[in-house]
């Protein structure tokens, strides 16, 4: 089976305001590359939305509906779309136009002209919510810090990735996938390409603040081990402090008649309940390690398809597996 030069990935929640919307802009295009092959990923939507899509599916062969039994999370839609594809180039765009179409055709012959494996999207500004544009701004500047692998800094998963960077991709074991952690992580001839972020045209977002603290805390936690390490500097520290302190207390006591210990109790239970809330703290650190293992360790798959539209049903390389 030849593959077609492009496949692009585009998952999506309850989008039926937006897909019409999308559909226009998309069959533009297929005017500029006829075999492109469009993967919708039907994150467990329960709106009118796979209606829209298997509507155009049966019109039109190269749209191809992937619906998943249930809501799995946007990361694992797009580990699902990908596992589909059969693109020479495989790109991911949200559904809400988010990501436009025409960008992503230029980020296909920017790959495609200088040979590389992943070109991704850089936002250099971003519409939405502050608080939301401040959590994503200090996530990355945090990402940055804590990752012991290459972080592309400010990028989501609006991206175009060669066929070889898709199959290194999908073979990667875990099941929690960070998708624009792992596609850095490759470390793969990558090129990030700017963009300025326009706003929803339509709809309502998917992802509330509380739901983006999880991902967040799911790409650090599986990115970098080194919040464990610096609980454990920061003890040893505080102990050879005690143990420093101890010293000059148990000096003055018997080389001098100055008398050190005030009766500060309420100072003590401060001290006392800051270093408890550190304790607990870390104890709840260890604990997202911990979480992630079990995830990882129960190995079920990130999702499940319950049907599909136009592709042979055992293309899922998550499937065979
Ligand atoms: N989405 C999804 N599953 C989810 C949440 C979102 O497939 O559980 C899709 C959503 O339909 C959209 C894309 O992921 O196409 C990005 O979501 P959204 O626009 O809500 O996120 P934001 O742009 O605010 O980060
Ligand atoms: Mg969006």
């Amino acid at each position: 089976m030849s593959r077609p030069a492009l496949s692009i990935v585009i998952p999506f929640l309850n989008e039926e305001k937006v897909l019409p919307l999308l559909r226009a802009r998309l069959e533009k295009m297929q005017a500029a590359i006829p075999d492109v092959e469009l993967l919708f990923v039907s994150d467990g939507s329960s709106d009118g939305s796979c209606a829209i899509v298997n509507d155009w599916a049966e019109r039109d062969p190269r749209v191809k509906l992937i619906a998943l039994t249930r809501n799995f999370g946007h990361q694992s839609a797009v580990s699902a779309g990908l596992s589909f594809a059969t693109g020479e180039v495989v790109g991911v765009m949200d559904a809400d136009l988010q990501d436009e179409p025409e960008i992503l055709l230029e980020m296909f012959r920017l790959l495609q002209s200088e040979q590389l494996d992943v070109v991704y999207a850089v936002r250099t500004r971003r519409h939405g919510e502050p608080v939301k544009r401040l959590f994503y701004f200090l996530f990355y500047r945090l990402f940055l810090y804590l990752a012991d692998s290459p972080v592309q800094l400010d990028s989501g998963d609006f991206c175009v990735m060669s066929r070889r960077a898709v199959t290194l991709l999908l073979a990667l074991p875990e099941k929690l996938r960070f998708i624009r952690g792992l596609r850095a992580w490759l470390g793969l001839p990558a090129k990030a390409f700017p963009i300025a972020r326009p706003a929803r045209a339509a709809g309502d977002p998917q992802y509330s603040l509380g739901r983006l603290v999880k991902l967040a805390g799911s790409g650090l936690t599986s990115f970098s081990t080194r919040p464990l390490r610096l609980g454990f500097i920061f003890g040893t520290l505080l102990c050879l402090g005690a143990v420093i302190g101890a010293m000059i207390y148990l000096g003055f006591a018997l080389f001098s008649d100055t008398r050190l210990a005030a009766p500060g109790f309420s100072t003590l239970v401060i001290i006392l309940l800051f270093f408890n809330g550190l304790v607990f703290l870390y104890l709840g650190l260890l604990g997202e390690y911990i979480g992630q293992i079990f995830m990882e360790v129960k190995g079920r798959p990130s999702f499940l398809v319950e049907r599909t539209v136009n592709l042979p049903p055992d293309r899922s390389s998550h499937e065979r597996d």
